[in-house]
């Protein structure tokens, strides 16, 4: 028979978590304002609330931890990571971060400024943020068939050449800083760009003078996608593939809490020196020196061996196989998901899955706290309260999808964990048709309300 897939590791150190009773998730759930950002990690027992800084390291990046050069300038650390960001991406400069939102808050201090446009394809909430912070706006160029969750497009993180080409005709070039590619597309549920997508978006944006940036969170998974499902592309190494992604870009952020894997820690890389000089004097006052940027010598030693470790196929296979068997046994049970499976995350579809909830009441934050209180698993709404509310008029942003996201860390639970998972979000399913009411909110902060906001249970 064939074989299946195994882990490429085995494991070394385990962390003890514990299961606690309905009632007790009930109350706890009440304490916590109903959002499960505001519940003490100890009362889950499953955590996808996110992949971002949640996986497991390797002993080498361990033993790397032991030998770094806590040096204030120049360090053997920063060189280590200089040398692999220069190997894997073939960008010529780097900055270090804290992490991936810091890399945003750099660059775009640089290049974003009052009334500009950003294109792209459905950029990451901090990313929007860091651009609405500047009153420039983003615009979401991602093609159509990522909003049909069950269209299976297998590159469903692509632009839509005739969406930007109407941005670049629309607005003057000075007005639009470069085009910004997220890949893996982590707000139209971790669905990869195609290279091919990406080299043509390259040529229309040459065409109109417009750089184009990476945000390159998960660029390794994306290219993953690439080596398995694109045309011609099934021969080369995953650090091929990535090389090739980066040489059509000015530059990339990266939150190396995902496919860096380390659990804090970000940088740009970039090709400009007039853009690595002035993002230069940002990083001074915002994250530290330029060979270090907000992070330990330890931090960037363990960070230059994720970056190998992580754009490595074994390791990408059993990962993203993991995710898919997730998906696979959702599927089974009826339960609709966003299909192709993503790569570091599960999304099901809140509006199909609770049609009795209200849109206004946040179905897909309502799934989240059954699930919650169902099996002790802790996912995140990628809906309404995500979307937040229009800068100009206030109002809700309605999303064209209302997603449950369960975010698979990496290395960190086992295909046990997966089929618990799949128990858990099967018991809500038989009860469905009984869920009616929604949640509303109490309070909320200005911006980037769905990590701080109070819901209520709606009457
Ligand atoms: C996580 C993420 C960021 C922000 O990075 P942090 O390390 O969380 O600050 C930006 N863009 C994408 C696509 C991300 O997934």
């Amino acid at each position: 028979m064939k074989l299946p897939y195994a882990e490429p590791y085995r494991i070394k150190m385990i962390e003890e978590i514990r299961q606690s009773s309905r009632e007790e998730r009930v109350a706890w759930l009440k304490d916590a304002d109903y959002n499960l950002f505001n519940l003490k990690s100890s009362q889950v027992y499953i955590d996808l609330l996110t992949d971002s800084g949640t996986g497991a390291m390797s002993d080498s990046q361990w033993g790397a931890m032991m030998t770094g050069d806590e040096s204030y300038a120049g360090s053997r650390s920063f060189q280590a990571l200089y040398d692999t960001v220069n190997k894997i991406t073939g960008f010529p400069y780097l900055l270090p971060t804290h992490q991936g939102r810091a890399a945003e808050n750099v660059l775009f201090s640089v290049l974003v400024k009052d009334g500009d446009v950003i294109p792209g394809n459905s950029h990451f909430d901090t990313t929007k943020g860091h651009i609405e912070f500047r009153k420039a706006h983003a615009v979401d160029c991602t093609i159509d068939e990522a909003f049909d969750i069950e269209n299976d497009h297998p590159f469903k993180g692509n632009i839509d050449l005739e969406k930007l080409e109407a941005i670049y005709k629309e607005y003057p070039k000075e007005q639009i800083p470069f085009c910004l590619i997220t890949i893996t597309c982590n707000t139209s549920g971790g669905q990869p760009v195609s290279l091919e997508n990406i080299k043509a978006v390259k040529s229309l944006s040459d065409h109109y003078g417009i750089p184009i940036y990476f945000d390159s969170a998960r660029y390794a998974e994306n290219a993953y996608f690439i080596k398995t499902r694109e045309a011609g592309q099934a021969d080369r190494t995953i650090k091929e593939i990535c090389k090739e992604i980066f040489s059509y870009g000015e530059g990339m952020t990266m939150s190396s809490k995902k496919d860096g894997l380390v659990n804090i820690g970000g940088f740009i890389a970039l090709r400009n020196e007039e853009v690595f000089q002035k993002a230069s004097n940002f990083t001074i006052i915002y994250e530290g020196f330029i060979t270090y940027g907000g992070l330990a010598g330890r931090d960037m030693n363990a960070l230059a061996v994720g970056l190998d470790e992580a754009t490595e196929f074994d390791y990408l296979h059993s990962r993203i196989s993991q995710v898919e068997y997730l998906g696979n046994k959702l599927i089974e049970y009826g339960i609709p998901v966003q299909k192709p499976i993503g790569g570091h995350a599960v999304f099901v579809d809140a509006l199909k899955f609770l049609p009795n909830v209200p849109r206004a009441e946040y179905p897909a934050q309502t799934l989240g706290l059954e699930l919650y209180k169902e099996a002790g698993i802790r996912g995140v709404e990628i809906g309404t309260l995500l979307a937040d509310r229009d800068p100009e008029t206030r109002e809700n942003r309605y999303p064209k999808l209302e997603l449950l996201r369960l975010a698979i860390p990496r290395r960190t639970y086992t295909n046990n964990h997966m089929d618990y998972i799949a128990a858990g979000l099967k018991n809500v399913f038989d009860r469905r048709e009984d869920i009616k009411k929604g949640y509303n909110i109490t309070w909320e902060p200005a911006i980037l309300r769905h990590f701080t906001v109070k819901l209520e249970e709606a009457k």
